[in-house]
């Protein structure tokens, strides 16, 4: 481990470094693979797994890209046999490049027991393949004890190894850190390693331990239910309230808990004209933290990487968040480790709703208080939210008040006032570069929030018309045009 260790260190110190904006030497993370063409690839939709192909602005266009459309209804059919036979070809790819007899015998050697990996489970139970990106394939040792391998997906949607080799290492850390210094229930981590020419098991992956219980979405759970696990979760964000950190990012150094590295969200991640990666942070202010993930968005949507069919809105959605929304918050420090999947996929129950472990942490990283103790989207009302509705829904009412009971009032204002924060995460990096619509109406329903009635507009278009006057001789709106 500690050659691999060794090797991760030369690799990602050499990459991070922080920039601003639209630096001369920042290159598309991916180049389209239409023959002759050079331009930079479309981020997220412009990978298709069914012909394997990176595709610009103009070659994701279906008069290029002949591949069937799920947006078509006469398509959907025919792109999930397609999708379906492209992952099975990924998954035997990927599993192909595991060499078992190593897997096994380091697994032996750190329990001095025998062990045995079944690999077909994974190709054949594809419900193995948990959260979208990560493979776990099933361990059994000799006397029962029970582990997983967990493997990233690779395929055409897969950000850059180095990018990947991070996450790995971070997710490390982050187990490390809540094993040492919380209470919270996650599984143990026994060894790990990231993809490079002296892992001898073939592949980045974390040997943990495999927790009984199943995920929360799997249950529809009746109020006395959900209240269990509310409380139990009230307990996690007690908990993770008693360790502040200075800057903003993400733990990266599985031997140094105390580190913060930069930002891995998948948005945020850029190359330079080495191929080295280019990410964002550490920060130390809340301020430099969402200036840098804005302008990283504008800088995309200039680009033809991001919201390539409505690029003026979403440019000047992204001018007023930097130069209007932002000066009305004030967010000082510390700040504290969220889980950034928290979609309820993540807590595994048991038969009597028992919290038997928070997994997944991949994508955490430290944020502002309010950020991170705002409720977890698996508590938001759906169809209220993504109708534009403010208010919040029973459930996060319901989690609000118990963490009140338990005497953690600001945690318990920080849900209250949480929509300011789910509206705003999802306006910079968590919404749907493709998908305009949703960027609409989170912008349009932040606004709502901050703004006092007599400023709010009501309307997208009413927005839009000041918007536009705004910014009409504004250079970089002009370059867009
Ligand atoms: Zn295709
Ligand atoms: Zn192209």
């Amino acid at each position: 481990m500690a050659d691999v260790w060794g090797s991760i260190v030369n690799v990602t110190e050499a990459s991070y470094r922080i920039y601003y904006f639209l630096s001369s030497t920042t290159m598309p993370l991916f180049i389209c693979t239409s023959p002759g063409c050079k331009e930079s690839a479309v981020r997220r939709y412009g990978s298709c797994r069914i012909c394997k192909g990176y595709l610009c602005v103009k070659h994701v266009d279906q008069k290029f890209h002949r591949c069937p459309n799920w947006q078509k209804r006469e398509e959907v059919s025919a792109y999930k046999a397609q999708q379906a036979l492209a992952e099975i070809a990924e998954i035997t790819a990927l599993l192909s490049r595991v060499n078992v007899g190593a897997l096994c015998a380091r697994a032996a050697t750190l329990r001095n027991v025998a062990c045995n990996v079944n690999l077909d489970h994974s190709l054949k139970n594809r419900l193995s393949v948990i959260g979208g990106f990560n493979y776990h394939v099933p361990l059994t040792f000799a006397d029962g004890v029970a582990w997983i391998c967990r493997i990233r997906q690779n395929n055409i949607t897969s950000t850059p190894t180095a990018h990947t080799n991070s996450l790995i290492l971070s997710e490390v850390a982050t187990y490390r850190f809540l094993a040492s210094k919380t209470k919270i229930p996650v599984p143990a981590v026994h060894d790990f390693a990231i993809d490079s020419p002296v892992n001898t098991v073939g592949v980045g992956y974390i040997l943990m331990d495999q927790l009984p219980g199943t995920p929360l979405t799997e249950h529809i759970l009746t109020e006395e239910q959900k209240r269990r696990v509310m409380e139990q979760m009230s307990d996690v964000y007690a908990q993770l309230s008693q360790h502040p950190f200075s800057k903003i990012g993400c733990l990266l150094n599985p031997e140094d808990l105390t580190a913060v590295g930069p930002v891995l969200e998948e948005s945020t991640v850029d190359a330079d004209a080495d191929g080295n990666l280019l990410l964002l942070g550490p920060f130390e202010s809340a301020r430099e933290y969402r200036v840098a993930l804005i302008q990283h968005q504008l800088d995309l949507i200039l680009r033809r990487e991001s919201y390539i069919k409505n690029r003026i809105d979403a440019h000047l959605i992204h001018r007023w968040l930097l130069d209007d929304v932002l000066e009305r918050f004030s967010e000082p420090g510390p700040f504290y480790l969220k889980h950034m999947d928290d979609k309820g996929d993540h807590i595994l129950v048991n038969a009597a709703f028992d919290i038997v472990g928070i997994i997944d942490w991949e994508w955490a990283q430290t944020t502002t208080p309010a950020e991170a103790f705002g409720a977890p989207v698996y508590l938001l009302d759906h169809p209220r939210f993504y109708s534009g509705d403010n208010n919040l829904g029973d459930d996060e009412v319901a989690f609000a008040r118990l963490l009140a009971a338990r005497g953690e009032a600001e945690l318990a204002g920080f849900v209250n006032g949480g929509r300011v924060q789910h509206r705003l995460a999802h306006c910079i990096t968590g919404g749907e570069p493709g998908n305009f619509e949703v960027l609409q109406t989170d912008f349009i329903s932040l606004l709502r929030i901050i703004l006092p009635p007599t400023e709010a507009p009501i309307t997208w278009d009413q927005w839009r018309a000041g918007a536009w006057e705004r910014y009409a001789q504004d250079p970089q709106l002009q370059r867009l045009l």
